[in-house]
């Protein structure tokens, strides 16, 4: 039979905005208890009180001692992580020749996408390996494999996050923890909007050029398969492609 995830803690990351709020309201409805972490406040809170079961954490992964100490944040039945979502990130900066880039857009990428992952992960992966059970989705991207044009740093970042699930699952054989890595292609969310700063009718151009996307429910549907599947069951990998036929 299919795994229940009624009564299971879940952390995602990112959970204020797009697929990480997909997978966190699904999560919820699936009876799963969820911790919803994102720096964006202002959209977390009603959020959180719009989901039964759910509970806010301001948070940014890119602040290592507030990383480290997330878990004393929390109510102590919230601190057995039995999910973590590894979903937060962006690409701000990153859309351009790498050879008019800056080191700096480059660092922010990196640091988020790819440090601020390994920051959360080594803050909740000794707990799950204590308990003997835990699942990691890391959400990286299409963009981990496969050229995508002008986004040298993100599809670094994005590699980086594959080789890393790779090792992780590596280092984690001999337990029950299983490293589930969902490689979207292009979604519709604010990512896109936040790319052009913003400016919506620049984000709906971007949708139209490529004509065809996933919406971030199809992404969380594919969390769930995997998350879904019995113990001795480990979706490694998943690659996803929208299609032109509705
Ligand atoms: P969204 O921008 O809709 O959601 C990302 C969320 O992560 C936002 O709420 C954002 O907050 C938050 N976030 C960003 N940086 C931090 C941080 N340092 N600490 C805490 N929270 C942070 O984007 P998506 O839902 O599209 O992105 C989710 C993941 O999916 C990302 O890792 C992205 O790279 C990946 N992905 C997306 C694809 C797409 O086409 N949309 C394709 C492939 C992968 P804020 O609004 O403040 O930035």
């Amino acid at each position: 039979a299919d795994a229940s995830l009624e009564g299971r803690v879940a952390f995602v990351t990112g959970a204020a905005s797009g697929i990480g709020r997909a997978i966190a309201t699904g999560l919820v409805a699936r009876g799963a208890r969820v911790v919803l972490a994102d720096r964006d406040a202002a959209t977390l809170e009603p959020l959180a009180a719009s989901l039964a079961g759910s509970v806010p954490l301001v948070l940014d992964i890119n602040d290592g001692p507030a990383v480290a100490a997330c878990l004393d944040r929390m109510p102590e039945p919230l601190r057995a992580i039995d999910i973590l979502v590894n979903n937060a990130g962006h690409d701000i900066g990153g859309r351009t020749r790498f050879d008019l880039g800056s080191a700096d857009d480059w660092a922010a990428i990196i640091e988020t996408n790819l440090i601020g992952l390994m920051r959360v992960t080594r803050a909740i992966l000794p707990g799950m390996i204590a308990r003997g059970r835990g699942d990691i989705v890391n959400m990286s991207s299409i963009s981990a494999l496969r050229l995508v044009p002008d986004q040298a740093p993100y599809s670094a970042s994005k590699a980086g996050v594959h080789m890393l699930s790779d090792i992780l699952r590596g280092e984690l054989a001999e337990t029950p923890l299983r490293v589930i890595e969902i490689m979207p292609g292009l979604t519709r969310t604010n990512i896109v909007a936040t790319r052009h700063r913003g400016d919506q009718e620049a984000a709906e151009r971007y949708f139209e050029r490529f004509g065809m996307a996933l919406d971030p429910e199809d992404i969380a549907r594919c969390a769930f398969f995997a998350l879904e599947q019995p113990a001795h069951v480990q979706v490694a990998q998943m690659f996803v492609l929208p299609t032109n036929r509705w």
